[in-house]
């Protein structure tokens, strides 16, 4: 019988996931990745869900009892160090290395190529295999191209009609430190909490994650969103030798001027904890805020998945999560449809937009606290102005963007 075969365009979580998935549904995987080395020190904390462990038990992923920390109570601040709200709200928290290597173990090594970038996608028909060429001259044939190449994604741009992915008016500084070397009110506050923290402009959030070594260090991660023009993102973008990196800066490349005026800031309008815990962060990452949105998720045998369809927002916290049930969504479309893979593509593309559009959309009336583009959504920047409801509804599951049975 003909094992069905996928490449799979992206070696990070959305392409691990769907590797592990198709994998294990029987299917031979070949996945293709165009950095170098392996990515596993590019991202910084991840609030997990139940949705998220869901999909990753039925991916093979072994995780019990060492995937992220335990942090119950989320509160807000203000900068003269006042709590505003306080709620209960247990969750589980990780780092991005540690989330990748769980997954990397979980997928057959040999199956997983780095230094593969994909230059060309070709999607086939109904008779005509799938043809994806890379970088070096190779061209690999494939039932089902899974293009899970994030924002941005080389298929999408080739295939899709989908519109470009739209700068949010704000950048998010990002950052790990180890939890030891705070002081013991930034443990207190930050260390220990989900806390939050916002003044016009700008809005701060910190969490306790497990980094990803065999210790089980614990950091802390924040995320701090600032509104910044073009102009002055391009600036920051841009590295000492004059080269701009739209698709985002690496920390080493960060001028030096850029990263002092970050900290900074910091000190000025935050609260001294949260400036502390900037000026200890070894490397900080810019992360360019974007939306991102399709129409349709699958051509022929394309099929797009995570970020490469959909960019929401960090405020929710759904990037993995969305990709995960992404995954689940395609392996159990190419089940249903017996691996006719047109046919489960759009049947996949049909469950898997509205999801899209209802993460973005939840993670838009997030950020309008920060920068409000539109008149419409200012009942929502009122409505996060809020501390409570800034806290109560950040980061919190969303019904569906799993695909799993409980949410
Ligand atoms: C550098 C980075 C850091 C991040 N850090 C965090 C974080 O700290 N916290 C958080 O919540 N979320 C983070 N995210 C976002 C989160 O990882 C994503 O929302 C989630 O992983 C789903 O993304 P994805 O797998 O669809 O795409 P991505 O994670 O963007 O992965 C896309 C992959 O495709 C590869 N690729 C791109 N083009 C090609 C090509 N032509 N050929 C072959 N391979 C290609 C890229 O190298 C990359 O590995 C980060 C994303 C990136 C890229």
């Amino acid at each position: 019988m003909h094992k069905p075969s996928a490449v799979i365009i992206g070696g990070s979580m959305g392409g691990l996931f769907a590797g592990n998935l198709l994998h294990r549904a029987g299917w031979d995987v070949m996945l293709v990745e165009k950095a170098a080395s392996p990515l596993t020190s590019r991202g910084t904390g991840i609030v997990t869900h139940p949705g998220l462990r869901e999909v990753m038990r039925l991916a093979g992923a072994q995780f019990e009892n060492r995937l992220g920390i335990e942090i119950s109570r989320r509160l807000a601040f203000d900068a003269h160090g006042q709590i505003l709200s306080e709620v209960q709200l247990p969750q589980n928290f990780t780092s991005w290395s540690r989330l990748l290597n769980i997954l990397l173990e979980a997928f057959p090594a040999e199956r997983y190529h780095l230094s593969s970038g994909v230059v060309r996608i070709e999607d086939g028909d109904t008779k005509q295999a799938a043809k994806v060429h890379l970088h070096d001259g190779r061209v690999l044939q494939a039932d089902l191209v899974v293009a899970a190449d994030g924002n941005r994604s080389e298929a999408r741009r080739q295939l899709f009609q989908a519109p470009p992915m739209r700068y949010a008016g704000y950048v998010a500084w990002r950052g790990l430190v180890l939890r030891e070397a705070l002081s013991a009110l930034a443990c207190e506050r930050v260390g220990e909490n989900f806390a939050f923290s916002q003044i016009p402009g700008e809005q701060i959030v910190g969490y306790p994650v497990l980094g990803a070594d065999h210790q089980n260090t614990v950091h802390v991660n924040f995320v701090w969103y600032r509104r910044t023009s073009e102009e002055t993102l391009r600036d920051i973008l841009t590295d000492a030798q004059g080269r701009h990196h739209p698709e985002g800066i690496p920390p080493h490349l960060l001028r030096p001027k850029i990263r002092q005026q970050a900290r900074d800031a910091a000190h000025a309008h935050l609260h001294p904890v949260w400036a502390e815990i900037v000026d200890k962060a070894p490397d900080l990452i810019v992360q360019t805020i974007l939306d991102g949105v399709t129409d349709t998720m699958g051509t022929q045998r394309v099929a797009l998945l995570g970020d490469a369809a959909f960019v929401a927002r960090p405020h929710v916290g759904q990037g993995v999560t969305k990709a995960a049930g992404d995954a689940l969504a395609l392996v159990q479309a190419l089940t249903a449809a017996d691996q006719q893979v047109p046919q489960a593509l759009a049947a996949y593309s049909r469950m898997r937009v509205p999801v899209g559009y209802k993460a973005v959309t939840m993670a838009q009336q997030l950020g309008a606290v920060i920068n409000l583009p539109e008149p419409q959504m200012a009942p929502w920047a009122t409505h996060f102005a809020d501390p409570y409801n800034l806290i109560m509804e950040t980061a919190v599951e969303i019904d569906g963007v799993a695909h799993t049975s409980s949410v």
